[in-house]
């Protein structure tokens, strides 16, 4: 976080309780720990009562646990000028901002508990007969504004940037998808064409052909190849292409004239290899392909975590399915560099993720999220199915043999940590929970699978 951002902050959270009486900074203290019980209920029972809102909050643990929290926050706000930890305040809301933005919990839901809590704050200046009560008020208000304020900051900055790789990750699996499909397309705008040509020359009078944009080629390179390498020039030039070529054949369907019918074949044959010609150079455009990918192992790389491991969540979360993560890490692996080289300690990656893959279904995720660091995400996967899979990878790895180049062979092993996810809508802690079980994979010796 920026240093300068935070002490700007810090000194506006001075500045407000500075308007006021130590006395009346007091009376608001007290008023909130008196009260902070009611507070907590007022905010949720109203936001249980926003449709949009309850999907948070429908787990039982998470409730408790959010309780508490805003139980806690409540507390330390109004705390702050007696401790005078107003930079740890601030920070603290710059965190809870980012949680918010990691769990999808809205701005306006979180303004909208404020609110809550205000209406009860008047009540309680009332019922209490509070001494300078407009004063007290002022103050808790411009503080409950505050806070809220700057946890917007950072909640806007950390949904701006989500979004940004969420829709890069959109276009990335879109891509993947669609360079598997690129052969197979290109063979199907040969049979259209091939189809065309024989409908021409058989000698049936009526020709029956459907347009090029409604061919399976046409359908795939509108709905997804245009989709995917929307930035580039070419796509809207293959797209002119291929609605000329449907008016050819338009043409051809009336033409009685075979020989007429053959020139128009001809221009269709053109345009036809000048779109093939197209779409070979938008793939020249490796890059875009393998943004998402690491380069060494081809699995996919920490970009688009975040947005795999959240989204995993939500789905886990909504039809209640399993949900585990793998953290897998070579064991000594600085040491396998130091003994055998750089270029062999590569070798021995690829195969550990070769490994990975095999292990691996088509809706998994692995990724490598550093050096030798992995990750595996097993969807819909019970925790004792994850801990056979965890032992098999082990298992592989320490009986397998890496052969580089100038006749070296070795082995290694690696450690791997299992997480089962509970439940909490912040992917940070499962992301972390896979993490501690890894150390506690490490500290029992390596070579071994630990869960939690
Ligand atoms: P530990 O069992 O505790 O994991 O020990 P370690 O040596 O594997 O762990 P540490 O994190 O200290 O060192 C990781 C080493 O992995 C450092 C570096 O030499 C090596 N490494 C990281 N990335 C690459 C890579 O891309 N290629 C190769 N060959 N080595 C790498
Ligand atoms: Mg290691
Ligand atoms: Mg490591």
């Amino acid at each position: 976080m920026d240093k300068e951002y935070i002490a700007q902050l810090t000194e506006q959270w001075m500045g407000i309780c500075e308007e006021y009486s130590a006395t009346d900074l007091s009376a608001a203290f007290e008023l909130i720990k008196r009260h902070s019980p009611e507070f907590v209920s007022e905010f949720y029972k109203l936001m249980m009562a926003e449709q949009n809102a309850s999907c948070f909050l429908t787990d039982e643990m998470v409730q408790s646990r959010l309780r508490s929290t805003l139980n806690t926050w409540l507390l330390d706000s109004f705390e702050v000028p007696f401790k005078q930890n107003f930079e740890d305040i601030v920070k603290k809301q710059l965190v809870a901002g980012e949680v918010h933005s990691r769990i999808g919990v809205p701005s306006w839901l979180i303004m909208h508990g404020m609110r809550q809590i205000k209406k009860k704050v008047m009540q309680f200046l009332k019922q209490d007969q509070v001494e300078n009560a407009l004063a007290v008020a002022d103050y808790i208000v411009q503080i409950l504004c505050f806070a809220s304020e700057i946890m917007c900051r950072t909640y806007e900055a950390k949904v701006e940037v989500h979004n940004d790789v969420k829709h890069s990750y959109r276009l990335f699996s879109a891509m993947q998808d669609v360079a598997v499909q690129k052969d197979k397309q290109r063979g199907s705008l040969l049979d259209w064409e091939n189809e065309l040509m024989y409908k021409v020359f058989s000698d049936n009078t009526a020709i029956i052909h459907s347009k090029l944009s409604k061919s399976e080629f046409g359908l795939w390179f509108i709905h997804k190849a245009a989709y995917a390498f929307s930035s580039s020039d070419q796509v809207e030039v293959i797209v002119d292409l291929i609605h000329k070529v449907d008016d050819l054949n338009d043409q051809i369907i009336g033409e009685q004239n075979r020989s007429d019918a053959l020139t128009y074949i001809q221009r269709i044959r053109e345009k036809n290899r000048q779109i093939l010609l197209l779409i070979e150079q938008l793939f020249q455009v490796a890059e875009y392909i393998n943004s998402g990918n690491d380069s060494l192992t081809q699995l996919l790389n920490r970009r688009y975590l975040s947005t795999i491991v959240s989204r995993e969540i939500n789905l886990a979360r909504k039809s209640q399915s399993s949900l585990t993560l793998l953290a897998i890490d070579a064991d000594f692996f600085k040491k396998i560099n130091d003994r055998w080289g750089h270029g062999a300690g590569d070798q021995a990656l690829q195969m550990l993720a070769d490994v990975i893959i095999e292990n691996t279904r088509g809706s998994d995720y692995a990724f490598r999220i550093g050096g030798e660091e992995f990750l595996l995400l097993l969807v819909d996967t019970e925790l004792s199915q994850a801990e056979v899979i965890a032992e098999r990878i082990r298992r592989r790895v320490e009986e397998s043999t890496v052969s580089a180049n100038g006749g070296i062979h070795f082995s290694f092993t690696v450690s791997i940590g299992i997480a089962k996810y509970n439940g909490h809508p912040d992917y940070q802690r499962f992301l972390d929970a896979a993490d501690t079980a890894l150390y506690a994979a490490k500290h029992q010796g390596r070579n071994n699978v630990y869960s939690v």
